[in-house]
């Protein structure tokens, strides 16, 4: 069989704020750009928030109208569920090897969301952290983009699978194939975002043992108006609910050498947003946050200020040494390291503020020369790979809409046979 070869100026890698910046960056600027993303949709983590700062605005404020320019763009052409499987060649002239997974969906079904209604499995739903579940043919999202629907195969048996397709022969196309490209470009631009840190690594803090022992990122999908309560969380167990007192676990597996050895840049800056959140909902309740130091540097000191002014916010010097459970919720024990005195208190919640990994799993096996010691993408010296976004080092969206910039002006550099 032929190979499928596509020609473009510049292939980015990663679909998040960071590849969707870059990529219009770039067709803006009037060069060919594919854009391929591994998951059904754009957008990348951006997507999971509640709000994002400094203006605290729901994702959808940014991401709507980049979408619409990306769509409306010819220069960019993009491909969801791909992802990058081999990689040759130098700066200037790479190729690059690619497989397209199928949706197992049909293009032209006519009446998708009835068949979803109808659909009796289901899966936990990744884009909330499990928090929720979706049928097994499911869209991301209301507002993902594409606006594609996917059957997740891998939650079925070989059973299930067989009645679904015979059940809906209309939707489902079991003999759907992944397929193969290979796109020559100028230059790469590397975008593929980050991961939460796995907070059940953090054995000492109660994840997955407490019900009420959360990360930060589940705060977000849980509090975001398309989360598994729309906006309107419940949580379990004490005060039928209604959250009276909630700690901040700072540096949850950041700035140790046991776990992430770097400050994750964003955290400190997360959990006063999501103090809001909590404050706007339980007006009565109190947040503890607990702290090593609270870094919110830059433009972000006012915000640091401003929040930190509510009563009922409370900042405790003091490194976490465990979460306990017991009958009135959970206990906080710290080492408060202003009065040397080690402290406990209870709470109803708790969330861990874990730190941003970077997501380079494949660029580690395909070209590892090109990342540091904590896996994130080197800018410090010339690979022939640019990167942006978290994957160069922890940051926020604004940050990392800025570095996209850079990046644009050094693949075009690479492609005009630059050094
Ligand atoms: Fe710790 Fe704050 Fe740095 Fe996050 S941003 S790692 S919470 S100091």
């Amino acid at each position: 069989m032929n190979k499928e070869v596509l020609n473009t100026d510049i292939l980015v890698v990663g679909a998040g704020i960071a590849g969707i910046s870059t990529a219009l960056e770039a067709a803006e600027t009037g060069f060919n750009v594919i854009l391929i993303e591994q998951s059904p949709f754009i957008g990348g983590r951006v997507t999971q928030l509640n709000q994002y700062f400094p203006k605290l605005c729901p994702p959808s404020c940014g991401l709507e109208i980049n979408i619409k320019r990306l769509r409306e763009n010819p220069l960019i052409k993009l491909y969801t569920l791909a992802e990058v499987k081999d990689i040759t060649g130098q700066k200037g002239d790479f190729e690059v090897k690619i497989a397209i997974k199928p949706t197992y969906i049909k293009d032209n079904c006519q009446n998708i969301d009835e068949i979803i209604e109808k659909c009796p499995y289901e899966r936990k739903n990744d884009f909330d952290f499990g928090l929720s579940n979706t049928k097994v043919i499911y869209k991301a999202h209301n507002n993902a983009y594409p606006d594609k629907y996917v059957l997740d195969r891998s939650s079925l048996t070989e059973e299930q699978l067989k009645f679904l397709s015979e059940a809906f022969p209309e939707a489902i196309d079991i003999n759907q194939k992944e397929r193969e490209i290979y796109v020559k470009a100028g230059s790469i631009i590397w975008a593929s975002g980050w991961q939460p840190y796995d907070a059940k690594k953090l054995d000492n803090l109660g994840y997955g043992k407490f019900p009420n022992v959360l990360t930060n990122m589940e705060l977000e999908r849980l509090f975001a108006s398309n989360g598994p309560y729309g906006g309107q969380p419940k949580f379990n167990g004490f005060n039928n609910g209604i959250l009276k007192s909630v700690a901040f676990v700072q540096c949850a597996g950041s700035r140790d050498e046991n776990h992430l050895e770097y400050c994750s840049s964003v955290c400190c800056l997360a959990s006063i947003k999501q103090s809001q959140y909590i404050r706007q909902l339980y007006q009565d309740c109190e947040i503890h946050i607990y702290y090593i130091d609270i870094r919110t540097p830059g433009v972000f000191e006012e915000f640091y200020n401003t929040y930190t002014q509510d009563e009922k916010i409370y900042i405790h010097r003091g490194k976490v040494a465990k979460v306990i459970g017991n009958n009135n919720g959970l206990i906080v024990e710290a080492e408060d390291t202003l009065s040397g005195k080690l402290v406990q208190r209870a709470h109803d919640l708790v969330v861990l503020a874990v730190g941003m990994q970077p997501d380079t799993q494949k660029l580690k096996l395909l070209m590892p020369e090109v990342l540091d010691k904590n896996g994130f993408v080197r800018t410090d010296i010339d690979t022939g790979i640019i990167a942006c976004g978290v994957c160069t080092r922890p940051k926020d969206v604004a940050s990392t809409v800025q570095e996209s910039t850079g990046a644009v002006m050094r693949a075009i550099h690479y492609i005009k046979g630059g050094n």
